[in-house]
């Protein structure tokens, strides 16, 4: 019988900048080329509700529209809490990642809050990351992702939540530790935006694969990795 992923897009009209839709066509795509049936909601500004899915996937923002987002997802925090803890996947960019945290505290106005899916916590900068990022990771193969980053906020890591990898080139979460994301059990954040899976299927079918509780075949990827290698250790 044929395996459905069923994946959650939440707030697509309001964080989607950077090109992080395309990480749900990459999701969509690379599940079908496997012979996966794929269903795709949209979680907007004023559902009451969320059902399960196998994947929930933010992108990026500005800081406008995270504070309508940060009011929205306080609705759903219990229920996304209980999914994370039920093993479902996450993927929150940018913007959206910070709000997978604690909270995020803009230059100016009040602090936003997150739904602590990570134990991380978000505060603006002085200064703008913009640039290209490769980052090494110790669960991926190849190691390295790469990808675009543009935020003012830093975020900083506590508890079990740690980095998925180490800032090679660029600054990552905060342009200090060296640190670029973040993961506890399924939820994964990220500053790289670019769309960020297209170019790192290896990180695409680890999420996959870790939403379906199985082994992906292998794919002829040489076309991704050869826009993967093209981007690492290159600043702009
Ligand atoms: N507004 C947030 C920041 O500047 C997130 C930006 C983004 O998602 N690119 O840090």
């Amino acid at each position: 019988m044929q395996k459905t992923l069923r994946i959650g897009h939440l707030y697509p009209k309001l964080l989607n900048i950077y090109g992080d839709g395309g990480n749900i066509i990459t999701l969509k795509c690379r599940a079908e080329w496997r012979n996966l049936n794929v269903t795709i909601d949209e979680i907007n500004t004023g559902d009451d509700s969320i059902k399960e899915h196998d994947i929930y996937f933010i992108g990026g923002g500005q800081d406008l529209q995270q504070i309508e987002v940060s009011k929205e997802l306080q609705k759903h925090k219990e229920f996304l809490i209980q999914e994370r803890d039920r093993g479902a996947v996450f993927l929150g960019i940018c913007g959206g990642y910070q709000l997978l945290g604690h909270y995020y505290l803009p230059h100016n106005g009040e602090k936003l809050m997150g739904i602590s899916l990570l134990d991380a916590y978000t505060v603006a900068g002085n200064k703008r990351f913009i640039g290209n990022v490769t980052a090494e990771t110790e669960f991926l193969t190849p190691k390295t992702l790469v990808g675009f980053e543009n935020h003012s906020g830093l975020t900083y890591l506590q508890g079990d939540t740690k980095p998925i990898a180490r800032v090679v080139t660029g600054n990552g979460n905060n342009g200090k530790d060296k640190t670029e994301g973040a993961r506890y059990k399924n939820v994964f954040g990220t500053y790289l935006h670019g769309s960020v899976l297209p170019k790192n299927p290896h990180f695409t079918d680890y999420l996959i694969e870790l939403a379906i509780g199985e082994k992906l075949a292998e794919l002829d990827d040489s076309i991704e990795l050869n826009a993967h290698n093209a981007l690492i250790n290159k600043a702009y």
